[in-house]
């Protein structure tokens, strides 16, 4: 079974397989799509929608229990990071 995790933009709750891992680190937020980085992590549609109210609601402070910067975190970078990472997990 996939766990089920919550998507910190609508609150909606998915399968793991579908929202995406971020991580904090250095005071930053990061992707993590092949969800290899230690340390607490929130999770997010990969969706401009979800995206956008996360950073709105300061969600991603909520979730790591930290004042973060989300400065230099845009979706299209992210969305790219993120499929570039898929496509590499394939083929391993
Ligand atoms: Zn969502």
């Amino acid at each position: 079974m996939v766990p089920v995790r919550t998507c910190v933009g609508c609150r909606r709750r998915s399968d793991q397989d579908d929202v995406v891992r971020f991580v904090l680190q250095d005071g930053q937020v990061r992707p993590d799509p092949a969800r290899r980085m230690p340390g607490r992590g929130a999770w997010l549609h990969l969706s401009r929608e979800c995206f956008d109210s996360a950073l709105k609601r300061r969600a991603f402070s909520r979730a790591f229990r930290a004042a973060v910067s989300t400065e230099g975190l845009e979706y299209d970078a992210v969305a790219a990071h993120v499929s570039t990472d898929k496509r590499t997990g394939l083929k391993e």
